[in-house]
C-alpha cells in the first residue's frame, strides 16, 4: 500500500489534475507530504487593528477601519489607476489599484464600514496602499482574532487563482484528513523534557495557528525536529569514521622542542596554544583526527600548521598541505618555507606550473620519505603523487573542494588514513560549522597576536578624492606603502579594466613625485610577479591592482587600503582585503570609496565594515544578508536545504538540538534501546533518501 503521504497531490479535493500539474511545476509540490511541508514563510497578524494617525513608514502589512470617502479615476490608458480616500476618525489614506480596476471598483461604496489590509507607504505628508485587500467590516472580522499564514507562490500560480490563500485552503482541506496519520518522531523522553507539542499538533498549528503562543511552539517544535536528525546524522558519521579508522600515533615532540628553544620568533597567543593542544590530542589519542581550524585572517594560522607539521615529522610522517588557487598555495609555501628552512626541515611546492624535471625529483624525494613537507594545489591528488607515509593532510579550504576530492586526500596512505585539518581562512558563523562542517571537531583561534593597532576603516564617497589623495600622499611620506583596488567582476571585465586603467592614470596623475606599481587578471605571470616584487621592495609606493592581491600578499610595510567602488565587493572579499594591511607595527586604514548611490544591502556591508574588524561578527552580518546557502557555494549548499530551519535566526535550537542528540547517541550509540524506537525509524527513512550518507571528513 502506498502511504497515505505519498498520495499524488491532484488527488487532494480541490486540486486536481491542471491546478497539481502546475503545483508540481512551479513549486515542486507532488504528494500530500509536500504540501504539507510547504510552510508559511511569515504570518499576517489580523489580530490588531491600526489608527491612520499612526502608521509610520517602517511598518509591513497593518490592517484599519474605515469607511470610504471619495472615489477617482486618475490618468489615461495604462496609466489609469483608481484611488480612494479611506478614513477612520484619526485621518484619511489613500488607496490606490493599477490592475484590475473595472473588477475592484463597483464594490467600493461609500457609507459602509471597511477592513483594509496592505502595506503603508509614505508619499508627502500622506499615506498610500497600493492593491489592499479589503473587505466589509462584519462582527466576525471586527474581533478576528488570527494569524494568517502566507505561503510563497509565483507569479504564474497567482494568475491561476493559486494564491497564498489558496494554498491555505488546501492545508486546511489536507490537515482534516492527515492529522491523525502524521506519526510522532520524537520519543517521549525528549518530548517530555521540552514540553514539546506532539507532532501532529505542531503541524497543525504551524499552519493554522490559533494564537501567537501556540504558533511559537510549534515552530519550535518543528524546527528543533529538523535540526536534530540533522545533528544525529552528522554525529553518527563522526562516530563511524571513529571506529572505521585508527589514527596512526605521532607522538614525539624533539624536533619541537628544538623549534621552541631556538627558533620561535614570537611568542605564541593563548588561542594558538589552545589549538596546539587540541590537536596534539588528537595525534596522541590513536584515532583519527578531523578537525576544522577556523581563525580570522592574520589571527596565525600558519605557524599552528606547522607546529603540527613538526610533530608529524618527528615521528617519521610526512605532511601534505593543500590550497585550492596556485597564489594560495605559494602563500602558504613561503609561509611555512620561513620556519621549515631555520629547523631544517624539507619543503617543496608542487602546482599546475611546476617544471616536468623538478616535478621528478618532488616525486622521488616524497617516495623515499626525504621530502617533508610538500605544499601545493590539486596536482597533489594526481596519482604519480606517492608518499612514503603521510602522516598529516592540511586542507585550506575556503569551501571550494568537494568531498571526492578531499577523499582521495585519504587515499594516499595505504596503511592509515592521514590525520586532517581543514583550515578556512575567513570564519563562518557557529550555525553555519556546526550543520556543515558537524561531523567534525572544531578549533577556533579567537585572539589576534598582541600589540596589533585596530585598523581604522572609514567610509568616503567619491566627490571627496582630494581629501583621500591628501591622506595617502601623508602616509606615503611617513615612508608608508598603499594599495588601491578596483573590483573585478567576471561579466563586465572589460569595463573593470577600464576602470583600473582610468583609476591608474589618475592617481598617477595626481602623485607624479611617487613610484607606482601596476597589476591585474590579464597580465602574463613573470610581468605580475615583477611588479609584486618592486611593491615588496618598497620600491614602489602604491599598487593599484584588481583583487588578485585579495590573498597571497604581505607587506608589512602597507599601511592604508583604499577600496574603490566597494559597494560592489561582499563583505567577506572586503573583509578579506583589509586583512592585507595592519601587519606591520603602525596604524593602519582602510578606505571604503563609493558613490552616494547605494543600495540598501550595500550601505549594510560599508556600515558593518566601519563597525566592526570581528571577522566572525562580519561572518554573521554576510549570512543574514546572503542566505546560508549563498555564503557556502553550491558545493554545500545541499546540506542546507532545511525546510523550516533557519540558520540566521535559530542558533539557540540548533545547539539544544545538538546537545540533544550528542546525550542520545552517547548513551545508545545506535539507538537500540525501546526508549529511543522512533528516533531510530526515522533515521532509517533518512538513510533511505540520502544517498551520499557516508559522506566522509
Ligand atoms: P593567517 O591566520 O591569516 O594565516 P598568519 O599565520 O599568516 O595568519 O600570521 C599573520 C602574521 O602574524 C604573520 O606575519 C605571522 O608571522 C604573525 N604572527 C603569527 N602568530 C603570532 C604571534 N603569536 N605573535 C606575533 N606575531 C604572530
Ligand atoms: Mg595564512
Amino acid at each position: 500500500m502506498v502511504s497515505f503521504f505519498k498520495t499524488p497531490i491532484e488527488f487532494l479535493k480541490g486540486v486536481g489534475p491542471q491546478k497539481g500539474s502546475l503545483l508540481n511545476k512551479e513549486l515542486s509540490i507532488f504528494t500530500y507530504a509536500d504540501l504539507l511541508q510547504h510552510y508559511p514563510f511569515r504570518y499576517e497578524d489580523r489580530t490588531k487593528f491600526y489608527k491612520v494617525r499612526d502608521l509610520h513608514q517602517e511598518m509591513s502589512n497593518v490592517q484599519i477601519k474605515g469607511q470610504i470617502r471619495s472615489k477617482q479615476l486618475v490618468g489615461m490608458g495604462r496609466k489609469q489607476r483608481l484611488v480612494v480616500q479611506f478614513a477612520d476618525d484619526t485621518g484619511t489614506v489613500e488607496l490606490v489599484w493599477f490592475k484590475g480596476i473595472n473588477w475592484i471598483s463597483p464594490k467600493l461604496k461609500s457609507g459602509i464600514d471597511y477592513v483594509v489590509f496592505g502595506q503603508p507607504t509614505r508619499f508627502g505628508s500622506k499615506f498610500n496602499i497600493a492593491h489592499p485587500e479589503i473587505e466589509v467590516l462584519t462582527p466576525v472580522s471586527a474581533q478576528q482574532e488570527f494569524l494568517q499564514p502566507i505561503y510563497s507562490t509565483t507569479e504564474l500560480l497567482r494568475r491561476k487563482f493559486l494564491d497564498s490563500r489558496a494554498i491555505f485552503k488546501f492545508q486546511k482541506i489536507l490537515l482534516q484528513e492527515a492529522y491523525n496519520r502524521i506519526p510522532e518522531t520524537l520519543p517521549q523522553h525528549i518530548i517530555q523534557q521540552y514540553s514539546f507539542l506532539a507532532k501532529k499538533d505542531a503541524v497543525v498549528q504551524i499552519h493554522v495557528p490559533k494564537n501567537q503562543q501556540l504558533l511559537q511552539k510549534a515552530r519550535f517544535r518543528m524546527k528543533f525536529d529538523e535540526f536534530f536528525f540533522m545533528q544525529l546524522r552528522l554525529l553518527m558519521q563522526k562516530k563511524i569514521r571513529l571506529e572505521k579508522f585508527k589514527g596512526q600515533v605521532l607522538q614525539k615532540t624533539d624536533l619541537l622542542t628544538e623549534f621552541y628553544k631556538s627558533h620561535l620568533p614570537f611568542d605564541l597567543t593563548g588561542a594558538q596554544k589552545k589549538v596546539i593542544k587540541e590537536i596534539f590530542a588528537d595525534f596522541k589519542s590513536g584515532k583519527q583526527m578531523n578537525r576544522l581550524l577556523q581563525g580570522d585572517v592574520g589571527s596565525g594560522k600558519t605557524i599552528v600548521a606547522f607546529i603540527a607539521s613538526l610533530i608529524a615529522i618527528d615521528s617519521g610522517t610526512q605532511l601534505a598541505l593543500m590550497a585550492p588557487t596556485q597564489i594560495l598555495a605559494n602563500q602558504h609555501y613561503e609561509g611555512l618555507k620561513e620556519f621549515a628552512d631555520k629547523i631544517g626541515v624539507s619543503i617543496a611546492l608542487l602546482t599546475g606550473s611546476t617544471k616536468t624535471k623538478a616535478r621528478r625529483v618532488i616525486h622521488e624525494d616524497l617516495k623515499s620519505g626525504q621530502l617533508k613537507i610538500l605544499v601545493g594545489t590539486h596536482a597533489l591528488l594526481e596519482e604519480v603523487v606517492q608518499f612514503q607515509n603521510l602522516g598529516l593532510a592540511i586542507v585550506d579550504e575556503q569551501h571550494r573542494y568537494g568531498v571526492a576530492q578531499r577523499a582521495r586526500l585519504w587515499k594516499k596512505n595505504e596503511n592509515f588514513v592521514p590525520h586532517v585539518l581543514i583550515m578556512t581562512a575567513t570564519p563562518i558563523p557557529r550555525t553555519l560549522s556546526m550543520s556543515v562542517y558537524g561531523d567534525l571537531d572544531i578549533s577556533i583561534i579567537d585572539e589576534l597576536p598582541a600589540g596589533r593597532k585596530e585598523i581604522k576603516t572609514i567610509h568616503q564617497y567619491d566627490a571627496n578624492r582630494l581629501k583621500l589623495n591628501g591622506f595617502i600622499k601623508k602616509e606615503i611620506e611617513k615612508g608608508r606603502q598603499v594599495y588601491v583596488v578596483y573590483p573585478l567582476i567576471e561579466e563586465s571585465e572589460k569595463l573593470d579594466l577600464k576602470d583600473l586603467m582610468d583609476g591608474y592614470e589618475s592617481i598617477a596623475r595626481a602623485f607624479p613625485e611617487f613610484p607606482i606599481s601596476i597589476v591585474h587578471g590579464k597580465m602574463k605571470a613573470a610581468d605580475k610577479d615583477f611588479e609584486m616584487a618592486r611593491f615588496v621592495k618598497g620600491e614602489t609606493k602604491i599598487m593599484v591592482a584588481t583583487t588578485v592581491i585579495e590573498v597571497g600578499v604581505n607587506v608589512p610595510n602597507a599601511s592604508v587600503m583604499v577600496i574603490e567602488n566597494a559597494e560592489r565587493f561582499g563583505l567577506a572579499q572586503l573583509h578579506q582585503l583589509r586583512g592585507r594591511v595592519g601587519r606591520g607595527a603602525e596604524q593602519s586604514y582602510c578606505v571604503l570609496v563609493s558613490s552616494y548611490k547605494l543600495s540598501k544591502e550595500a550601505r549594510t556591508r560599508l556600515d558593518t565594515m566601519v563597525r566592526t574588524t570581528d571577522g566572525f561578527e562580519i561572518a554573521q552580518v554576510d549570512m543574514n544578508l546572503r542566505g546560508p546557502g549563498d555564503m557556502m557555494g553550491t558545493q554545500q549548499s545541499g546540506q542546507l536545504d532545511l525546510m523550516i530551519g533557519d540558520l540566521r535566526e535559530d542558533e539557540p535550537i540548533l545547539s539544544i538540538a545538538r546537545q540533544s542528540a550528542q546525550t542520545v547517541i552517547s548513551k545508545d550509540p545506535d539507538l537500540e534501546s525501546e526508549e529511543n524506537r522512533l528516533i531510530k525509524i526515522q533515521v532509517e527513512q533518512q538513510q533511505k533518501k540520502n544517498v551520499n550518507w557516508s559522506r566522509i571528513s
